[in-house]
């Protein structure tokens, strides 16, 4: 493994595998056909995946566009030198931001009559047109205009020829299969466009679907798709296929071994106490480094191939494992906490489902500061 072999050591680290991003958007790809467009979701630092290497593999690959929420996210892409593939801001921009737009090549989203006369100014100044995505409320309830009011804003954007309304979308509320108020998004979304088709505005892009669109509502694809979590290989709710891969891993390796007798309390507050002689590793990774303390006794880690139970409370430098049962432990081996080890899996899901929490949470939390390393694994 690559990421062994790097120096200086790290006893923890995080491993990003872009042949299982390739892997995944080929998949997304095959799904939505060559007649949808795709625009990469690589917000909150590529769900802890590194935005900058995620959005160049995704660029390279032929990623159509790439989304972030906050045009800061942007900024950051632009500045790693990666230009000419359109970045959409999703979450559209704060008051005095219009000027950067301009000056990154952003196209935001706009949904607020005070975003259209800041751009319309801006514009003005740079001689320049600025294009933009019209972000339509169909019912998530949180950014965007009112569907039933989108074509008269639409026609408030075409008032200002500075404007290009290059696309419209909105965003869904639920991730489950089949379920009645996603068919009723898609549905007000489909009228909106309509509206505006009526009043003669069809903009390039019409876009609705996130994972959940993508892998369980074809009529949500219209002319481009929004995929995030599924580009990772983590599955909406209610998912399990296609076949993805998780594109991130989190590894540690074992500090020390100790051995307690029976009945003795292990971690803080007693929270595990022995039933025989055992022996634990200590493994330095705790809630500090985002490994939550609601995961402590909810699973077990991956010891060559093997399953090591969490004993006792996550500290916020180390963790517990019980390896009583296994020969051959020794200290400086490596503990697989999200990956593959030996055949068996370990995915941000298993830890995110005993909680009722996102796999996308999972991910987020893990520590930006951890060693990241880049490797590429089998291409099948
Ligand atoms: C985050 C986000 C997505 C991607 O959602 P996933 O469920 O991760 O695919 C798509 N569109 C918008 C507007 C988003 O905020």
């Amino acid at each position: 493994m690559p990421a062994k072999e790097k120096k200086p050591f790290y006893p923890t680290w995080v491993e990003i595998d872009l042949n299982a991003l390739a892997y995944n958007f080929h998949m997304v790809k095959s799904l939505v056909g060559p007649r949808v467009y795709i625009a990469g979701i690589v917000k909150s630092n590529a769900y802890g995946h590194g935005m900058v290497e995620v959005s160049r593999k995704l660029t390279e690959l032929g990623m159509d566009m790439l989304a972030v929420c906050f045009v800061e996210e942007g900024i950051t892409i632009r500045q790693a030198g990666l230009k000419g593939i359109p970045i959409l801001i999703l979450g559209g921009f704060q008051p005095g931001q219009g000027e950067l737009l301009v000056q990154y090549d952003l196209t935001p989203a706009v949904y607020a009559d005070h975003m259209i006369e800041e751009l319309a100014t801006v514009a003005c100044k740079h001689q320049t047109v600025i294009p933009c995505h019209l972000k339509v409320d169909t019912g998530l309830g949180r950014l965007g205009i009112h569907h039933s009011e989108a074509a008269d804003f639409a026609c408030t954007i075409a008032s200002h020829k500075e404007l290009r309304m290059e696309g419209i979308f909105s965003h869904l509320s639920f991730d489950e299969p089949e379920h009645k108020f996603t068919y009723l998004q898609i549905e007000r979304f489909s009228k909106a466009l309509s509206q505006l088709q009526a009043r003669s505005f069809s903009p390039r892009y019409r876009h609705l679907a996130s994972s959940a669109g993508v892998l369980g509502y074809p009529s949500s694809w219209f002319n481009m798709v929004r995929p995030g979590a599924i580009l990772y290989g983590s599955y909406p709710t209610g998912y399990s296929q296609p076949h993805l891969k998780q594109v991130l891993s989190l590894k540690t390796t074992i500090m020390c071994l100790k051995k307690f007798p029976p009945h003795t309390p292990i971690s803080y507050e007693s929270s595990y106490i022995t039933k025989r002689e055992s022996l634990i590793a200590i493994l330095p990774i705790g809630y500090g480094d985002g490994f939550s303390r609601l995961y402590s006794s909810v699973n077990y880690l991956l010891w060559q191939g093997k399953k090591v139970p969490i004993v006792g409370k996550i500290c916020m430098n180390f963790t517990l494992v019980d390896v009583t049962d296994f020969t051959g432990v020794k200290p400086g081996d490596e503990v697989v906490i999200i990956g593959e080890c030996q055949g068996e899996y370990l995915r941000a899901a298993d830890f995110a489902d005993p909680l009722n929490i996102l796999p996308e949470e999972v991910l987020c939390n893990i520590d930006k500061s951890l060693p990241r390393f880049i490797v590429e694994k089998n291409k099948t």
